[in-house]
């Protein structure tokens, strides 16, 4: 058994450290609750909803290229699957603990079933540093990870995707050591047993900036309904992977300015603009840092928050938005392209002070829409076009951001109350038409 509410330590790099760090689980937990009170969620389906179906840990050894074996250790938490397999991606990150996958998989279900999807929620990865492994130990590590977790994954039972620092190839070696170790004649049959694949490996055209575009979508979406523009518009962007990168470029070509990033290795600003793909190819050539980018100035991490802007796009770990940056926030939209960017605390200060969330549990759901849409295409064994893709999910994104903006309205509430409370409602409903068994 175990206890969802208790305090404890788990504070990913960049957050504040001055006040006792509240627990990204700590922040799931609270947001729940508080949704669940508004909608008087019925007492049995709150129990179920509080604690996770499964968690697998897994220890398993790896040699390295010196010939020495290591020994890592991989988490995958399922935390339900009322609506579907479970859903979510996997992390390598030195911060990865069981806390955090429970975190990140009970996100999960509630990003899944306020996108519709017939998915629950999932989430995983190994307790690492990938910047001190050659490609081939990572690709030793993920097939031994693989190997590990076995039938704890499936196509029909809990699909993983990329996250932080794993990305199209990553999935390629899960998709490659779980068919290599089917029965011969379901070999073939399962490469939807993880998204975000490479095209050439069944992944979908577009599922790369999927989460980027569903990011830019929702901000567009906000500033209509304030009847703004995004030209002229300044941002920042914390975290310049995936999904910081793909909401800038589309935040660009609609002429909003990119002013400053900070990515795991600093920070830079210009208030005239950063030209998004320089920045990129300079990170490419730059082992991933934006660090040094000549068209912008280096300033101090602590600082970067506090940038002169209108929008702000949190894009790499949790808890960064906290109740020791958030006063000095210049933003007045925050749009979360990372999961838990912004924790209770910081949240209540955002609030008094009027700067609006696009929650992450609606502003990244781009990414698993996207790999819904992969995971269709290998199931009914279709290739989709790059431009059916975005179509589909641009209508998908907009329809979410309406129903939850118009909920928001309606009921008096933030926006991510409002998006817990659709949610927890779609997956309330399954409970109550089935009932629990026995
Ligand atoms: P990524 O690995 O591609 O990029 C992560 C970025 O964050 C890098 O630029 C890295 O340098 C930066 N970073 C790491 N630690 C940092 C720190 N302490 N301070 C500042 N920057 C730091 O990862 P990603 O796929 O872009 O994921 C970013 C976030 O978006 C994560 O919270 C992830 O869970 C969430 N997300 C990703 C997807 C997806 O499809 N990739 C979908 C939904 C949500």
């Amino acid at each position: 058994m175990i206890t969802m509410t208790k305090p404890h330590a788990n504070q990913e790099p960049g957050a504040s450290s001055k006040v006792p760090a509240r627990g990204m689980i700590d922040n799931v937990m609270e947001q729940f609750n508080s949704a669940a009170d508004h909608i008087d969620l019925h007492p049995n389906i709150r129990k179920i909803l509080s604690i996770t179906n499964n968690e697998i840990v897994v220890h398993f050894p790896v040699k390295m290229d010196n010939g020495n074996v290591e020994i890592f250790t991989g988490y995958r938490v399922q935390h339900n699957n009322a609506l579907g397999p479970y859903k979510g991606g996997l992390r390598y990150h030195p911060t990865v603990d069981i806390d955090a996958a429970r975190a990140l998989a009970m996100w999960m279900t509630w990003k899944t079933s306020l996108a519709g999807l017939p998915y629950g929620g999932g989430k995983g990865g190994i307790q690492l540093d990938p910047s001190l492994y050659s490609k081939s130990e990572l690709e030793r590590i993920t097939r031994r990870f693989t190997f590990a977790l076995a039938d704890n994954i499936g196509p029909e039972h809990d699909i993983p995707a990329p996250d932080v620092n794993t990305n199209s190839q990553t999935m390629a070696w899960i998709a490659d050591t779980y068919m290599s170790t089917r029965p011969p004649a379901e070999r073939t049959a399962n490469q939807h047993v993880v998204t975000g694949k490479p095209g050439g490996s069944g992944g979908l055209e577009g599922r790369d900036r999927a989460t980027g575009y569903g990011v830019y979508l929702n901000i567009k979406c906000w500033m209509e309904r304030h009847n703004k523009s995004l030209k002229g518009q300044k941002y920042i962007v914390q975290g310049f992977g995936n999904v910081g990168y793909w909401a800038s470029h589309f935040m660009e070509q609609d002429g909003a300015l990119l002013v400053a990033v900070q990515d795991a290795y600093g920070s830079i600003e210009n208030q005239d603009g950063l030209k998004v793909d320089d920045l990129f190819n300079y990170s490419q050539s730059n082992k991933g840092s934006i660090v040094g980018f000549s068209q912008g100035k280096a300033i101090d991490n602590k600082d970067f928050f506090k940038t002169n802007c209108d929008i702000c796009i949190p894009a790499a770990l949790g808890n960064q938005i906290t109740a020791d940056n958030a006063d000095s926030l210049k933003a007045t939209l925050i749009a979360e392209g990372a999961n838990g960017p912004t924790n209770v605390d910081g949240e209540k200060i955002l609030l008094e002070k009027n700067i609006a969330i696009i929650p992450d549990i609606l502003c990244n759901s781009g990414g698993v829409v996207g790999s819904y849409f992969e995971w269709l295409q290998n199931r009914n064994g279709e290739l989709w076009q790059l431009n059916e893709v975005m179509a589909k999910l641009e209508k998908k994104m907009m329809d979410s951001f309406d129903k939850v903006f118009e909920y928001a309205q309606n009921e008096g509430l933030d926006m991510r109350t409002a998006a817990y409370c659709l949610a927890i409602r779609r997956i309330e409903k399954a409970y109550i038409e089935r009932g629990i068994f026995p």
